[in-house]
């Protein structure tokens, strides 16, 4: 669905509820009708050396029509029972779903309360971003009694029922019991541990509305560290086999968050954190909100500064639709480029122009893709970043960083689409002339001519080094974001 905002409805728009919307092009199968998820509550007991859970899922939903039959999506795992209202209501499952019969009809715009008790053994599901590549997959993993979820785009009905589709997003609450010395980690802040002698509940809670795909829970020994930025705390959660030199690449956030703000507007959660995983299957670090993953060894700046900026501008602003998501990894190339060149304008105008050349030579098509496959393309992150760099020349750095801030503070918390990204550029630069340009760069296949500043200075000679790194770390084990193999790099 693409919407189109007259300037002046832009803001009053953004301030209208958002109903779920109906199931992505690219992943048909996932995501439900009928109804608004408000909020997750997701008990698990785990054993993470048989790797089993028992859960309890509670979900409050808004009804969008009258509803009877509704469903959810829960890949495998055994459902015991669920109630809506706390009446036991018939359920029955077909392939990834969980179809359930409300035992009476709950009305359009009423609240209730879905609870489903499941348990087993999560499987991790087949990543549709890579068909038929069984070295990727999606959802719940475990390595050497350390289980971990990691989602996007559509694994998280792996370990909990969900309306597993980009807009609808909700309040979550995790209530992990483990044995001790385990600790359970997930999105957003510890707000208590209940103590049941050998076993301790995590209690964690993301008030803010995130997306399905970003829910994430982490079981191991982890030690934790502790830095500031402000008031707001930056923690890691690292494993034994974490080294300290990471420890302190990864509190550098703290340092990253006091240099962002100014840019781009408050950081837009509590605290911040990082947990790191030892699995070495895993290749990618992501931007699990207020809480990011990273595999063994990723704490090079770039992916450090690449997976804080996607707490603006992927999780408090994500994505309606999975072909925009360059609306999260083009932001993220952007300033993962400029952090390194922060001081030095030429030296991050000549990184840029290193990624025009990269792009160039590959022919990277347009920031907006055309099917699943393409998502963690480098059109999404090297365009995407290209687009922002050509609308920073075009406008100048004080009207662009006034784009990015007016757009992370007007859709906080929202799902957005291209267009609404469009329709801010236009309406705070106050130049129609950003339509055709951004146009050029996320719709059209030529790759539009390398964007020199307004003031019509040339471009400078590639830094080599810097687009080596960008695009090395992507491909290689420390990849800034799972880019399957038959795409990286093209
Ligand atoms: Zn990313």
């Amino acid at each position: 669905m693409t919407r189109h905002h007259a300037s002046a409805a832009l803001v009053g728009a953004v301030l209208a509820a958002t109903p779920a919307l109906a199931n992505d092009e690219f992943f048909p199968t996932f995501g439900n009708t009928g109804y608004d998820v408000q909020s997750y509550d997701i008990a698990l007991d785990v054993d993470p050396a048989k790797n089993t859970i028992a859960g309890v899922a509670t979900l409050t939903v808004v009804a969008e029509r009258q509803l009877g039959v509704f469903t959810l999506d829960l890949a495998g795992l055994t459902v015991s029972s669920v109630k809506v209202d706390g009446v036991a209501a018939k359920f029955s499952r077909d392939a990834d779903k969980l179809k359930v019969a409300s035992p009476f009809p709950v009305r359009k715009g009423n609240t209730a309360r879905v609870e489903v008790r499941y348990g087993g053994t999560p499987t991790p599901i087949q990543d549709p971003t890579a068909p038929g590549d069984p070295d990727y997959v999606l959802g719940w993993m475990h390595y050497k009694s350390a289980p971990y979820a990691l989602s996007e785009p559509v694994g998280a009905s792996t370990f909990y029922p969900a309306n597993d589709e980009p807009t609808d997003r909700a309040a979550f609450r995790f209530r992990i019991t483990v044995d001790e010395p385990f600790t359970a980690v997930a999105n957003g802040d510890l707000v208590d541990v209940i103590d049941r002698g050998a076993r301790r509940t995590f209690v964690w809670s993301m008030p803010q509305p995130m997306t399905t795909w970003l829910a994430t829970v982490h079981v191991n020994k982890f030690k934790l560290s502790t830095a500031m930025a402000g008031r707001r705390p930056v923690r890691v959660y690292a494993t034994a086999a974490t080294k300290p030199a990471d420890v302190k690449g990864y509190l550098k956030a703290a340092a990253m968050i006091t240099w962002l703000e100014p840019l781009v507007g408050p950081y837009p959660y509590a605290s911040y954190g990082s947990v790191t995983v030892d699995d070495p299957a895993l290749y990618y670090a992501l931007e699990t909100q207020a809480m990011s993953t990273f595999p063994t060894g990723a704490a090079d700046e770039s992916i450090v500064v690449h997976e804080l900026a996607h707490q603006w501008f992927g999780d408090s602003v994500s994505v309606q639709e999975w072909r925009d998501l360059w609306l999260a990894e083009g932001f993220a190339t952007y300033i993962e480029t400029l952090w390194p060149n922060r001081n030095d304008p030429a030296a991050f105008d000549a990184a840029m122009a290193g990624l025009y050349d990269y792009a160039k030579q590959k022919a990277l098509g347009p920031a907006v893709v055309d099917g699943p496959e393409e998502i963690f393309s480098n059109r999404t992150y090297v365009r995407g970043g290209l687009t922002l760099y050509a609308l920073r020349q075009k406008v100048g750095d004080k009207v662009f960083f006034q784009i990015l801030k007016s757009w992370a503070s007007w859709f906080r918390g929202q799902a957005v689409d291209t267009q609404d990204f469009i329709d801010t550029a236009v309406l705070v630069s106050g130049d129609q002339s950003v339509r055709p340009l951004l146009d050029a760069w996320l719709y059209q296949k030529p790759l539009p001519d390398f964007p020199a500043a307004a003031s019509g200075a040339a471009p400078v000679a590639a830094n080599a080094a810097a687009v080596a790194n960008l695009v090395g770390l992507r491909c290689g084990l420390g990849r800034a974001h799972g880019s399957p193999a038959a795409s990286c790099g093209n």
